[in-house]
């Protein structure tokens, strides 16, 4: 019990620091358990990693906040959120190095299942890290006491025991949530792909400021593409639906249309009260594509987009150290239909100008036989109906697109407006005279049998390492991620890391989808442990899209065929 800690704390006073690693295991508290599961090396390492853990008994949340896997994991962010809070004011210097401190990671403006805290039908579990205090290299073991015996036990009484002043902001977290996911289960069936809800605040702050701007425009739907749906929380909900097909977005620099775009696609995940963007919503499967020169692709066949390479080289199983431009977008297409994407969103700003658009003159200049490319305008109506895979597409800087959009929105002043009559009109009265290229049909996708790369050798566990959002480090291999825009948070990269080492292990050929499903099965679960070789406190739940996106990334990912069929027996 928490007696026998006091007491082996007070035995191990002065003593050096790794006799703190006689302290694993186990205690129990008047409310709670407190166990210490890997203590530090010393007072300047890594903190020791400490889970607490309180029965719904002790904590007396009421249950309709904890009745289903969704409000869990609600009620989870808003204690993580609660707890990043207070603990500034409960935490206390207490030696040398890390002494005295209490790590928890951290959160972003969504709401995910997180490790760091986690709500169970039983009970809520915090891990977190602490800095076991030292004077230099010794155990302080006053320190200690009152850290581990007052300051955690003040934690728990702020942080994890309900008190009745927070029902209304948990309540709203609820809220917030269950509408969102409601919005979003709606749109299939008003052949949408995204919903922004009148009012809503999409610019950010900032680049590296993810908060609302202050002196926004509320987004406004056009009339003509306005929708009603249904927020069980708050009744109807008016807003721009973007329709299932071929949207695109036009309108002048400045004006806004980069910040729709990426609103629609961070409204895959679920914001936080006060965020802007809580009544946002986009199909689940929507993925934000890029160009993303020199990044390394592995057997992808992006014939549909790339054909007949100088040098007869075979784009049916594409592999490239160094992609271009257009060639890694193609890719990047090709790859997000193969993990099941079923809506495509581009923003010229970041798009290959030579995948997008051929023009007539161009076409009349350079004949189909001498370029490889076929650009996405003749590819994206085949997307929708061979694949029926939609795309939102941001382009203020070609109009042979109005030929192939089902809907045109313009931005003027951040106001948005429906001129798709308009487009059409005057896409009739000047036709783009451009050839259609590259056969009627978009082609096939790849389904391809991978195999992961062994990081781990011999006893030796590759090491993780991530960096922002922009790099991840598993054992040797740097894995840029500034081209994966929907990753939101670093926890996110970490569980990915370890879901892709915890099944390296199986070395055998999977398709990539098979993989994909098997890993999702578990985070679908919220069952983070099954993902890692020890309980984690810094991971969080990710789509399949991100994981797919960072095993394409993997340099020494190796194809073994691009067919499920030919799968060794
Ligand atoms: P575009 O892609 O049309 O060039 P952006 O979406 O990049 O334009 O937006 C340009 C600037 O305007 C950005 O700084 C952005 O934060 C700001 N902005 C976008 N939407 C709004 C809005 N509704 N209200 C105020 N500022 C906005
Ligand atoms: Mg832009």
């Amino acid at each position: 019990s928490h007696r026998d800690l006091e007491q082996q704390l007070a035995q191990l006073d002065g003593r050096s620091y790794s006799a703190y690693k006689s302290l694993k295991g186990t205690y129990t508290f008047p409310d709670f358990d407190l166990t210490l599961a890997h203590i530090q090396g010393d007072p300047f390492a890594a903190p020791s990693r400490v889970s607490i853990w309180i029965s719904h008994g002790q904590a007396q949340f009421p249950a309709i906040y904890w009745h289903d896997q969704t409000r869990q994991a609600t009620l989870a962010d808003f204690l993580h959120r609660h707890i990043l809070d207070v603990i500034p004011q409960i935490q206390q210097r207490r030696g040398s190095g890390k002494s005295g401190c209490l790590m928890v990671a951290p959160t972003s403006q969504v709401v995910l299942a997180r490790t760091a805290v986690q709500v169970t039908p039983e009970g809520i579990e915090l891990r977190l890290g602490v800095g076991l205090p030292a004077f230099g290299r010794r155990i302080a073991g006053t320190a200690a006491r009152d850290l581990l015996t007052q300051d955690l036990p003040k934690l728990v009484t702020t942080a994890l025991q309900y008190q009745p002043a927070w029902q209304l902001a948990i309540e709203e977290h609820i809220t917030t949530v269950e509408n969102a996911n409601a919005l979003r289960a709606q749109l299939a069936d008003h052949n949408l792909v995204a919903f922004i809800a009148n009012d809503s605040i999409l610019p950010r702050q900032s680049g590296v400021n993810p908060k609302p701007l202050s002196k926004a425009v509320p987004f406004k739907s056009p009339r003509a593409l306005e929708v009603t749906l249904q927020a069980p929380h708050t009744g109807s909900i008016t807003g721009l639906g973007v329709p299932a097909g071929v949207t695109l977005i036009v309108g002048g620099g400045y004006h806004g249309k980069s910040t729709v775009l990426k609103a629609i696609a961070h409204g895959v995940y679920n914001h936080i009260p006060g965020d802007g963007r809580e009544q946002v919503v986009a199909d689940a499967e929507t993925v934000k594509i890029r160009a993303e020169d020199g990044r390394g692709v592995t057997g992808v066949d992006i014939s549909p987009f790339i054909d007949r390479l100088p040098q007869g080289i075979s784009t049916q199983a594409f592999s490239t150290i160094n992609a271009s431009g257009s060639t890694s977008q193609a890719a990047n297409i090709l790859e997000a239909m193969e993990a099941g994407a079923r809506v495509l969103l581009i923003d010229e700003d970041t798009a290959a100008t030579n995948l997008m658009i051929r023009d007539r003159n161009m076409q009349t200049l350079i004949a189909k036989e001498k370029e490889p490319i076929t650009p996405f305008i003749d590819k994206v109506q085949q997307l929708y109906t061979d694949h029926g895979i939609s795309t939102v597409l941001v382009m203020g800087g070609s109009g042979d697109y109005f030929e192939v959009a089902d809907h045109v929105i313009a931005l003027d002043n951040y106001m948005a407006h429906d001129v798709t009559a308009k487009a059409k009109a005057i896409a009739t009265e000047y036709p783009s005279k451009r050839q259609g290229e590259g056969g009627q049909q978009f082609g096939t996708i790849t389904q391809r049998c991978i195999q992961l790369p062994q990081f781990d050798h011999g006893r030796k566990p590759a090491k993780v390492k991530t960096q922002r959002l922009t790099t991840l480090t598993i054992g040797p291999e740097d894995i840029d991620l500034r081209g994966i825009e929907q990753l939101i948070e670093p926890n996110q990269t970490r569980a990915i890391a370890h879901a892709i080492l915890t099944w390296q292990q199986q070395n055998r050929c999977h398709s990539l989808k098979n993989l994909l499903d098997d890993i999702m099965s578990w985070v679908k679960r919220q069952d983070f442990d099954a993902l890692t070789p020890y309980p984690m406190n810094d991971l969080s739940e990710f789509r399949r899209h991100e994981l797919a996106a960072i095993i394409n990334r993997l340099r020494s990912l190796r194809v073994i065929s691009d067919s499920e069929d030919s799968l060794p027996q």
